[in-house]
């Protein structure tokens, strides 16, 4: 074999087709109104944008590498040992470290086919494989996952609620499945949408964490607490996958300003309570609104919901998509996603969600 003529990434890197964010621009059009990212519509707690600000004034200082701050601020809110929690530059980085740490090359990992675009890239550029469990129904099925393990699997990736689907699968599932997970396998429970979760068979995967040796739960702040830009992420898990963890990941992977927002965020109640209540109140209008379009909406129990449209050339997603943009609403083609004729649309301010049904209608109508 001849040595290559220049470096050579490992293997899996180059089948990774690198993520596309959602969009952010129309162009020609005024006012923009943001629903490719799933980012809150009344942005973040104006006490979290204080203890931004504050921290300008040390930018010269490190941050505390094990954000105790942080740490302590979720442990009291949640009621969890600050010791088994591990905060991360987004849950991107969480979940890019839990594949670092636990899968090598020929190792598997699964995933469901519309899963969240991190899992496949993580797992590629750790050089393991993705597997694709398939769903129904939009929604993750847990015999198809246990069908999916097999001796090369080292971890199981499951979003619930799930993005781009807005679906979830009820606990009793999710426990099915761990029970018939070997041992040795890391299910990690991805629940950067369970703030906005109302059902009672729904749980994030606390309780299961802290009996288990084999389960984590990663947490976001991009989401209900507002906080996208700072990057922001933390995991529950057991003692031992914390120690793997802690000792692979950035020494400052959290930067002082997403410490200090992120705990002043957590302690502003009312805030994620006004954002809460303004999500149940328009994801239930914009979905009866849109589906009395003559639509199918996938229902959500996140703070977004699933569009499909109709085959008919000029009544595609790709056709509304063009429109919206030109209203100035933008929403999130899920192409990636194995949703081609689908748009994601994140619940906006009232504004944002008066227009889309709006234009939806005059689209329809056309
Ligand atoms: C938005 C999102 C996250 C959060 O990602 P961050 O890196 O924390 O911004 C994680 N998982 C899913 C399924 C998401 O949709």
């Amino acid at each position: 074999m001849t040595a290559p003529l220049r470096p050579q990434p490992r293997p899996g890197v180059l089948d990774i087709a690198a993520y596309v964010p959602g969009k952010s621009t129309a162009p020609g059009v005024a006012k923009v109104f943001k629903l490719s990212s799933n980012e809150s519509p009344l942005g973040a707690s104006p006490k979290a944008i204080a203890a931004y600000r504050h921290c300008a004034q040390h930018l010269e200082d490190y941050p505390d590498g094990s954000a105790t701050e942080l740490r302590e601020a979720i442990g009291r809110t949640y009621g969890l040992d600050p010791d088994r929690i591990v905060c991360g530059a987004g849950s991107d980085d969480i979940l890019n470290l839990l594949a670092r740490a636990y899968l090598a090359d020929g190792d598997e990992a699964i995933h469901t086919t519309h899963g969240f675009l991190v899992y496949p890239i993580a797992t590629l550029g750790a050089g393991a494989k993705p597997v694709v469990a398939a769903e129904k129904n939009f929604t993750a099925d847990i015999d198809a996952m246990i069908k999916a393990v097999t001796p090369k699997t080292k971890i199981v990736f499951l979003a619930n609620p799930n993005n781009p689907t807005g679906t979830y699968v009820p606990f009793d599932e999710v426990k099915r499945l761990h029970r018939a997970l070997p041992p040795h396998v890391l299910l990690v429970l991805d629940a950067a949408y369970a703030e906005y979760v109302t059902k009672n068979d729904y749980e994030s995967g606390i309780e299961l964490v802290a009996t288990s040796e084999n389960v984590v739960m990663c947490r976001t702040f991009s989401k209900i607490h507002g906080l996208a830009a700072l990057r922001l992420g933390w995991l529950y898990g057991p003692a031992h996958v914390v120690d793997a963890l802690n000792r692979i990941r950035g020494p400052f992977n959290v930067n002082a300003p997403a410490i200090a927002a992120g705990a002043a965020s957590l302690a502003d109640t009312a805030h994620l309570e006004k954002a809460r209540a303004h999500n149940e109140k328009w994801l239930g209008w914009l979905t009866d609104e849109i589906s009395k379009l003559g639509l199918k909406v996938t229902p959500s129990v996140g703070n977004f919901l699933l569009i499909h449209f109709p085959e008919t050339p000029g009544k595609t997603a790709a056709d509304a998509d063009r429109l919206l943009t030109s209203k100035g609403c933008v929403l999130r083609a899920v192409k990636a996603y194995h949703l081609p004729n689908a748009l994601r649309m994140s619940v906006g301010t009232e504004e944002a969600n008066r227009l889309v049904v709006k234009t939806l209608a005059e689209f329809m109508s056309k």
